[in-house]
């Protein structure tokens, strides 16, 4: 299951931002998450309790926030948001596209004890 690898992930990383910044617990946490990154909100949050636990994030509040994905159009070079990998530019209506965001999950914000 991807989202379940996307969290082991993610609380790799806070277990390192509590060693470098030194807190305790994580609080809650707010994360963006590209559209173009096929990952589920909802499968996010039910695999975040599982993976946090006995760690830094255990119980922590998981606020997710999607963002749109950008493309640049590798005909006439306009770009816009891009809600789907396989999306049409609007300007000319050419599938080569350019994927320059909306891939990744990063971390906005974190409330920490
Ligand atoms: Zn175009």
């Amino acid at each position: 299951m991807h989202e379940l690898s996307v969290c082991t992930g993610l609380v790799e990383l806070l277990e390192e931002q509590a060693e470098v910044q030194g807190f305790n617990r994580v609080k809650a946490l707010w994360v963006e998450i590209g559209q173009l990154s096929c990952i589920e909100p909802e499968a996010l949050c039910f695999s975040f309790e599982s993976a946090a636990r006995d760690s830094v994030a255990e119980g922590a509040a998981l606020n997710i926030e999607q963002a749109p994905g950008q493309a640049e159009c590798l005909e006439c070079r306009a770009s816009f948001e891009a809600l789907e990998r396989y999306a049409q530019c609007p300007e000319c209506g050419s599938f080569r596209l350019n994927i320059l965001g909306g891939e990744e999950l990063r971390i906005k914000e974190l409330e920490v004890i």
